[in-house]
């Protein structure tokens, strides 16, 4: 007696379609790819991710996941010129001041969005032998069978599959075809910011600053702009600015040098006074952060989810998409190991854990960006004591390593957020806080008061230079 093979589709060979067929991979025995692009042979940007020409952060949590999934990946990627960055030579200035050091605990990987992607799709084809990609293949849509997906249209041909992984991203239509076949749309939360992205690539020499990733935010209630600059292979830095609502980083190079001397530091605008060639501005604009409640569906078809940026896309500037991408596709493994592949309460299931695992970045990123009073959208309770208090966790970034290291943490999803909320966490931000040089001219106390449950309040490390 031979027993059934089991067969996944994944829609879209993007970040979120890779990871989820290497997790898949352990649980069925073939996973098929399907892609509309047809994927490039060397690292290079593509039509399907039109945002990989901007800067991309891999989080501390997606590297960790990574680096689970594809042993070795860390080195391959460094061999392909990625360029290892201790987070504690970062240079960060956010809230008036620089951020003292702080150690995050892990190197961190800079590089280009299309060399990550290479490296990880290389990695996943030469590891893991029922995985397959065909590239240059449009799902048309889902094939409904019965209250069941069972596979999808491609060019008319039907393809088969006992479960259908949507990874299409943030613009998935399989969703709304779904509704044409009687399926409820899931509820979506829109967070109004305009975001709009500036990208400049230029030559990094060893003058500049070495090797050190730069961040530079504005205040987000008054001249809310954000610049970073990563150092990537081929020896450039990748410089983005993000502005927001109606505010744009200018697409004439010279403006956009103008510009980057508006950020609070000086370090972007200075490399860019360096740079003799005024390479082009890249431009990319995302209206809204977006979550689709899948978890909140009344009834949803067996054989089918979505995952990724299909569910929820984020304020770009946080990092966040690729690391949560990662963390939906390992809570999908688990999902499909206690289900199985084909089981009609598997979408539930796994949307139940997906929500748990977004719910963390999705708030991180709403509560920061309702600090920029022209957010518009559902505010998650509690938003505005939030961040007060958080205006006072920036603050004491700047003199304490401590907090410094948690914020890092947290920002990093390796730590969870209520870890800056414990009592001795309070005292520790409001003590340093107060030793700022950005200090704020108010002395509300904004936080919660501290309850110091061990009756002493802890000093801080000494302020570091
Ligand atoms: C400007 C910008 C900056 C960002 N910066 C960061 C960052 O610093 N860090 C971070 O972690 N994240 C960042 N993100 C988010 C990150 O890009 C995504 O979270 C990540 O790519 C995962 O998305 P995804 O794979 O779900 O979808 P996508 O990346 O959108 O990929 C969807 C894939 O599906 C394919 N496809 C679409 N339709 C079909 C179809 N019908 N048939 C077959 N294939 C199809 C597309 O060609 C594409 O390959 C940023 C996003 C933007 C917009």
């Amino acid at each position: 007696v031979t027993t059934p093979r089991t067969h996944a589709i994944v829609i879209g060979a993007s970040i979120a379609g890779l990871v989820t067929a290497r997790v898949l991979s352990e649980h069925v025995d073939e996973v098929t790819i399907l892609e509309r692009d047809r994927l490039p042979q060397e690292p290079a940007t593509r039509r399907g991710v039109p945002q990989g020409r901007h800067a991309h952060v891999l989080l501390a949590k997606g590297r960790q996941l990574l680096d689970g999934w594809f042993p070795g990946i860390g080195d391959d990627l460094i061999d392909r010129g990625a360029v290892p960055i201790d987070a504690a030579r970062m240079v960060w200035h956010q809230a008036g001041a620089h951020r003292t050091p702080a150690d995050l605990g892990t190197i961190s990987l800079c590089m280009t969005r299309p060399l990550l992607e290479d490296a990880v799709r290389g990695q996943l084809l030469q590891q893991r032998a029922n995985v397959a990609i065909a590239d240059g293949v449009s799902v048309e849509r889902p094939l409904v069978e019965d209250e069941r997906v069972v596979g999808v249209l491609v060019d008319g041909v039907e393809r088969r599959a006992d479960l259908v992984v949507d990874c299409s991203g943030r613009n998935t239509r399989l969703l709304a075809q779904l509704e044409d076949e009687g399926f409820p749309y899931p509820e979506v939360s829109a967070i109004g910011i305009e975001m709009a992205y500036g990208t400049r690539m230029v030559p990094r020499h060893d003058h500049h600053l070495d090797g050190d990733l730069v961040v530079s935010y504005g205040d987000p209630a008054g001249a809310h702009r954000l610049g970073t600059m990563l150092p990537v292979e081929g020896d450039q830095w990748m410089i983005t600015c993000a502005a927001f609502h109606g505010d744009r980083p200018p697409t004439d190079p010279t403006e956009f040098e103008a510009i980057t001397a508006t950020l609070p530091s000086r370090e972007i605008a200075d490399v860019l006074a360096d740079t003799v060639v005024p390479s082009p501005v890249l431009t990319h604009r995302m209206p809204t952060s977006q979550r689709r409640h899948v978890e909140r569906l009344a009834r949803m078809p067996a054989g089918f989810v979505v995952l990724g940026d299909a569910i929820c896309s984020f304020n770009a500037v946080y990092g966040q998409g690729m690391s949560s991408a990662a963390l939906q596709a390992e809570a999908l493994g688990r999902s499909v190991q206690r289900h199985g592949v084909a089981s009609p309460s598997l979408p539930r299931a796994f949307y139940r854990r997906s929500a748990k695992v977004v719910d963390v970045p999705w708030k991180l990123a709403a509560t920061s960006d309702f600090a920029d009073p022209r957010t518009t959208g559902p505010k998650p309770m509690g938003t505005d004591l939030t961040n007060r208090y958080l205006e006072k966790v920036l603050l004491a970034c700047h003199t304490s390593p401590r907090v410094a290291r948690q914020t890092v943490q947290v920002q990093n999803l390796m730590a969870r957020p209520e870890s800056l909320m414990t009592p001795t966490m309070i005292a520790r931000v409001l003590l340093a806080a107060r030793r700022s040089p950005a200090r704020r001219a108010s002395t509300e106390t904004a936080a919660p008061a501290p309850v110091d449950r061990s009756g002493v309040l802890s000093r801080d490390e000494p302020v570091a230079a």
